[in-house]
């Protein structure tokens, strides 16, 4: 603990804590210790309040009703717009768009931009860094248009090869879709020098920001990203609630992803006539409770500080690192430039299959996930079926890697016989 004692923390973690109920439960016997926030962060209680207390007080579908429980539910839910334009740096909330999850807004993008833009030849930019939601849509528009997929290389220790991103990019490459973070290890990647690379070949640069926006602050405007897709659930939110940030005059020229209910602005027998801005993209009934209590979770991120939290994060995976490299058989994954790398330790404990580790630390009440994390072709790279994956968030400290350790050495003990 002498590292850690030595920091100044610009967080209070402890306090924090204290305002997640779940965090205080019990698991298998044992305190909660949960490392599984990459996957999907815990809900504060003011999230949870604000959601029971829409359906308490609140409910009713939004646009459409004549009546103030509507016009008020439509404000609550046009609210969060507002806030997540102001979070994002924005222009305006027309550039938001509510999806169901990260996934659904890249496809989106692929779909809607993708489809109508891509030629026979053109290229789109991937690494096999990527997780399969910002692969896999890419590799549909690709089948469906004749364009193709080229990677952007990596270096030694998992992080984009700068260097090579010259030699990758063409007049042909119209998309680069890469990450601003890695799930799996863990990489913060440069993505202000991608918008300029992307740009400089007349390509637009879309974010996959499912690990950006959660953990790291994020300006769309300085970014000069076209696009940046994010999941609600992974930043203190609820489920079922993603967001699009795009360009205006990009959404604005491109066809509806969705058809139906309040995407439009009138249909006759044959045809139909798009709504503007941002209803073209949210065809049908959304998910109202969900984006209502998302604006609490944005607000309390906002207190925290996300520079806060990053850095708090970035403290926790160094002390992690350091802890974990003294328990021997234990090989881990991800660069040891701890200025390149967000709050996700991935490992792998010699001899013994990720399941098993993660079955075993959850009898000791630790959460953590393990398997190929999503991304495939990376752990197909890396030679291995998957790893454990520890991922940290605001509310966890170092008495969190403590336990993991611990853990650890007793998954060691347990092969051992
Ligand atoms: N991209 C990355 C980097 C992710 O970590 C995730 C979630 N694990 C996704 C995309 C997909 O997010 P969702 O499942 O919320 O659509």
């Amino acid at each position: 603990m002498s590292f850690w004692t030595s920091i100044d923390m610009g967080l209070d973690y402890k306090s924090i804590r204290q305002d997640f109920p779940i965090l205080q439960t019990m698991m298998n016997g044992k305190p909660l210790v949960f490392l599984d926030s990459a996957a999907s962060s815990q809900k504060p209680q003011r999230v949870i309040d604000a959601f029971e207390d829409y359906y308490r007080c609140r409910n009713a579908n939004i646009h459409r009703g004549a009546y103030r429980l509507s016009y008020e539910a439509t404000d609550l839910y046009d609210g969060t717009r507002k806030k997540m334009a102001a979070f994002l740096g924005a222009e305006s909330p027309d550039e938001i768009i509510f999806t169901r999850n990260t996934t659904e807004s890249i496809n989106l993008v692929a779909y809607s931009w993708g489809l109508s833009n891509l030629k026979p030849g053109d290229e789109v930019l991937v690494s096999e860094l990527e997780h399969h939601s910002n692969l896999v849509p890419w590799m549909i528009a690709a089948k469906k248009t004749g364009a193709v997929l080229k990677h952007l290389p990596l270096t030694e220790d998992h992080k984009y090869d700068y260097s090579k991103i010259d030699s990758v990019l063409s007049p042909k490459t119209r998309m680069v879709a890469l990450a601003h973070m890695s799930n799996a290890v863990g990489t913060i990647h440069d993505i202000e020098l991608l918008a300029k690379k992307a740009h400089a070949v007349g390509a637009l640069f879309s974010v996959d920001g499912a690990q950006g926006a959660c953990h790291l602050p994020v300006d769309v405007r300085k970014i000069d990203c076209d696009f940046y897709s994010l999941s609600a659930h992974k930043m203190l939110g609820p489920t079922g609630v993603g967001v699009l940030y795009g360009k205006r005059k990009l959404l604005e020229g491109m066809d509806p992803f969705l058809g139906g209910g309040d995407m439009i602005l009138t249909v006759q027998k044959d045809s139909y006539l798009p709504a503007e801005l941002p209803m073209k993209f949210e065809a049908g009934t959304p998910n109202i409770a969900g984006v209502v209590a998302f604006a609490i979770a944005l607000e309390y991120l906002r207190q925290a500080g996300l520079s806060n939290i990053h850095q708090h994060e970035q403290e926790i995976v160094r002390y992690a690192v350091e802890e974990m490299k003294r328990v021997q058989g234990v090989t881990l994954y991800g660069t040891s430039d701890f200025a390149s790398r967000g709050g996700v330790v991935s490992f792998n404990v010699d001899g013994v299959h990720p399941h098993d580790v993660g079955s075993i630390l959850d009898e000791e009440g630790i959460a953590v996930r393990a398997g190929h994390h999503c991304c495939e072709p990376f752990m197909r790279k890396l030679d291995i079926s998957g790893t454990v994956r520890a991922s940290f968030y605001l509310y966890n400290g170092p008495e969190d890697v403590d336990a993991l350790i611990r853990g650890i050495k007793r998954v060691k003990e347990i092969f051992k016989k």
